[in-house]
């Protein structure tokens, strides 16, 4: 069942040296249970696509859509209350740095039980038992101690776990990961994705987890959608994306995790910068940085064409009679 569906959101930031054109038509949706990532770099709209949802921008943000609904709600018509109570009590959040979520003032506990009592109505007690409950789910060690720790007391990994307790405290139907690992060391990295999943089959619960590292997403997501410049340029299931992508920004990704050759890591960058959103390109976004780009890449946005039932491109090189190039030593 259908869960998240947005349809053509635009995002628009306006600030004195212009508009920025964050998030330019994107199309996406989630399933009850389903795991999807966004990918991309920095800047590609990616975490703006996921807070225009929530409303939790500024002012100064203009967030426009055709259709944006969770479950039976039309959040283009939904209120700031509504909102709030939706926020932690159907969709938790993480974000990637849990000492700037975490409240320094306040002990874990009181930050634990805040969206029980809020959402849940629960006595201190019941919420406290909860919050017990909580931080053995999420495996914290020694969990009556943790409680009365504040954030600055406990480990990266540790906050990381709390904040992961925070977002499932009240059983959301949603979980929205935006880089959650990205602060924490390798070893660290590998325990919060295996708890995020752990919880997913626990409870059911979707996920989005948007992340700049495929690596991440193909440890745990069933489909990937791909962003750049604001947009969609590449959607299917992982093993489309993986083992079949047709956008050279996908293979630019693909290309830029490490690879063990031999003893020696190698990894390939993606030459050049984002496009300025306040004015971008006319044509393709990755047309500046792209190595096939050809004359009609620069004048015209390429149409987000459907390969299969899951798999979409927005890349001319798809077009009949576009040169043929390769991809992992393979022709297209
Ligand atoms: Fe490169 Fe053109 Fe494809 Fe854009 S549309 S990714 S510029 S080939």
């Amino acid at each position: 069942m259908r869960l998240l569906d947005i349809q053509n959101l635009h995002t628009t930031f306006d600030i004195h040296v212009g508009h920025v054109q964050a998030v330019r038509g994107v199309t996406l949706h989630v399933d009850e249970g389903e795991t999807v990532g966004i990918v991309g770099e920095s800047g590609s709209g990616k975490s703006v696509t996921m807070l225009s949802v929530m409303h939790l921008l500024p002012d100064y943000a203009r967030i426009e859509a055709d259709k944006l609904t969770f479950g039976d709600l039309d959040l283009t018509r939904a209120s700031v209350n509504t909102f709030r109570k939706l926020e932690g009590d159907e969709i938790g959040m993480v974000f990637q740095d849990p000492m700037t979520s975490l409240n320094p003032l306040f002990t874990v506990g009181q930050q634990l039980m805040e969206p029980l009592r809020i959402h849940k109505k629960m006595s201190k007690t019941q919420a406290k038992e909860r919050v017990l409950e909580i931080l053995r789910t999420i495996q914290m060690p020694d969990p009556e101690s943790r409680l009365k720790q504040y954030p600055h007391e406990l480990s990266g990994g540790m906050r990381q776990r709390v904040m992961i307790g925070m977002a499932i405290a009240c059983n959301p139907r949603l979980i929205i990961a935006d880089e959650p690992t990205t602060a924490l060391d390798v070893t660290i990295q590998a325990q919060i994705l295996e708890l995020l999943m752990d919880l997913k089959k626990r409870l059911n619960t979707s996920i989005i987890m948007i992340t700049h590292d495929l690596g991440v997403i193909a440890g745990m997501c069933s489909r990937v959608m791909v962003m750049y410049g604001g947009r969609i340029v590449e959607e299917g299931t992982l093993r489309e994306v993986f083992y079949d992508p047709k956008h050279p920004y996908t293979w630019g990704l693909l290309r830029s995790i490490p690879q063990r050759q031999g003893e020696r890591q190698r990894l390939v960058p993606i030459p050049g910068s984002p496009p300025d959103l306040i004015a971008p390109p006319p044509g393709c976004p990755f047309a500046p940085r792209c190595p096939y780009a050809m004359r009609i890449c620069n004048s015209a946005l390429p149409e987000h064409r459907s390969l299969s039932d899951t798999h979409k491109v927005s890349c001319y090189l798809l077009d009949e009679g576009a040169p043929k190039v390769e991809w992992g030593g393979r022709a297209r």
